[in-house]
């Protein structure tokens, strides 16, 4: 496959190819809660636009999207962006076959001191009715801790009694 890009003082100059895609972006608070101009029927609300598990448009089947311009229900990060892109490249080239997968993706604030967590939080799986126990503990006084002064820190597990 041979790439050709476009600058826009280039816009007279024209080329032939199998496949054309034009490749652009826009930050959440640009996207209307209707449609994308200047692309008609593409359905967004303010977590992005809607798409398939192929990361397609639900509304305009010629428009893919990935990374924050999609709303897939992951969290906004860079590494998701990079999954989704791999997935769309993939469907573009080869027609649907990849599928975005619900998998955990770890969250972490950079406080003092930091917060990090991955998976469903204890709330989400009480309202899903899920059986599961808790394990936590203070862990101040384990040498990590010490070795930092933090004097602050600890963990919660969430244990799944059905598997
Ligand atoms: C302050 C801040 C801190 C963050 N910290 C983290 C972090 O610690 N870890 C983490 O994983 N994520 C972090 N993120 C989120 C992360 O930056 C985004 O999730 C990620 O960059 C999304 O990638 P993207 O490719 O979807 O969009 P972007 O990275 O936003 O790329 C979109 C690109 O499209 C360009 N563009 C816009 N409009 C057009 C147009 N009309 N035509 C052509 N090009 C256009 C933009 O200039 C930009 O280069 C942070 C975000 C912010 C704002």
């Amino acid at each position: 496959m041979e790439v050709l890009w476009f600058a826009p003082r280039q816009l007279g100059a024209s080329a032939s190819s199998r496949q054309t895609w034009w490749c652009t972006a826009r930050a959440e608070s640009q996207i209307s809660t209707t449609s994308i101009l200047p692309l008609p029927g593409v359905q967004a609300d303010k977590r992005g636009v809607k798409v398939s598990e192929f990361l397609q448009s639900v509304s305009n089947p010629a428009v893919y999207a990935a990374g924050d311009a999609a709303n897939i229900g992951m969290p906004k990060l860079t590494p998701v962006a990079a999954y989704g892109g791999g997935i769309v490249a993939a469907n573009l080239l080869k027609g649907n076959h990849r599928k975005v997968e619900n998998v955990p993706v770890p969250t972490v604030a950079f406080t003092v001191p930091p917060l990090a967590a991955v998976g469903m939080n204890e709330d989400s799986a009480t309202k899903q009715g899920l059986r599961f126990r808790v394990h936590q503990e203070d862990t101040a006084n384990w040498y990590s801790s010490k070795r930092v002064a933090e004097d602050c820190s600890g963990f919660k597990v969430l244990i799944d009694e059905g598997n």
